[in-house]
């Protein structure tokens, strides 16, 4: 028995890969099961499959254990990417998986494709990597289909984030009306700039509504000293402890991350 097969491509006029059996059988859950069924014995087993020549080769330079800067999928462009996570996806293939996670740490860490990171974390998951990359993106201003992203997952993350929204927006209108108290002892002294009960009340809820405006799913609240200005620091602490217990608020009551 031969330790070939033929992969005959989707190209016009197909192209025929000549690939090892034993890799695709290792590092392809579906090809294992396509090459279990008997075959005859004299020409090597041959395969059509859907996908062209150019994007079938990164993926089996990948089965193939290709590694380093120089491997054929290192040079691969972003839709590059997107093909070989979906193929990943497709042909249920860990080690092909495994090569396009690294790919979406290498987009993440650089800071400069948090949006692709997303894309293709939505093919290969795990659920806690798509969630580092989708809170990245939303946080430096995602919007939606603003790049593809794999099947029913523009939904799952608009219905998170909106699921997110209502419950930090249920905290703020419960917390609107707190005001922060000075006792006038010696370490809580208030020294407001010209600052009433009421319009430190104001600043409180503007600051509450840019929150929400402005939402961020990872630390919905944040009072910082440049967020309130002409606020004492005594005052400016109270605000601080009423922002930290709304972010506990908040994270008790998030929805689970949608798998
Ligand atoms: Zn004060």
């Amino acid at each position: 028995m031969t330790d070939s097969v033929q992969l005959v491509t989707a190209d016009v006029p197909p192209v025929t890969l000549t690939v090892s059996r034993a890799t695709l059988v290792a590092q392809s859950k579906v090809f294992a099961d396509l090459l279990s069924l008997p075959v005859g014995d004299s020409a090597p087993p041959s395969l059509t499959l859907t996908e062209t020549k150019a994007a079938l080769e990164p993926f089996l330079s990948v089965l193939a254990g290709q590694t380093g800067d120089d491997a054929t999928y290192r040079t691969l462009d972003f839709l590059g990417w997107q093909t070989l996570a979906a193929l990943a996806d497709k042909y249920d293939s860990p080690i092909v998986r495994h090569a396009v996670e690294a790919e979406i740490w290498r987009k993440l860490l650089s800071g400069k494709s948090p949006h692709e990171a997303l894309s293709l974390a939505t093919y290969t998951g795990p659920p806690s990597l798509i969630k580092a990359a989708a809170l990245t993106a939303i946080k430096l201003g995602r919007k939606a289909g603003q790049v593809i992203l794999a099947p029913g997952w523009e939904d799952k993350l608009a219905n998170w984030l909106v699921q997110l929204r209502h419950i930090a927006s249920d905290i703020a209108v419960e917390r609107a009306a707190f005001t922060a108290q000075c006792y006038g002892g010696k370490w809580d002294r208030c020294t407001c700039d010209g600052m009433t009960d009421l319009s430190r009340s104001a600043s409180w809820q503007a600051l509450l509504f840019g929150k929400l405006c402005h939402f961020d799913p990872v630390i919905p609240f944040t009072a910082t000293k440049e967020e309130l200005p002409g606020i004492c620091i005594p005052h400016q602490g109270k605000y601080r402890m009423q922002v930290d217990s709304m972010n506990s608020q908040y994270n008790d009551k998030a929805p689970k991350f949608p798998a």
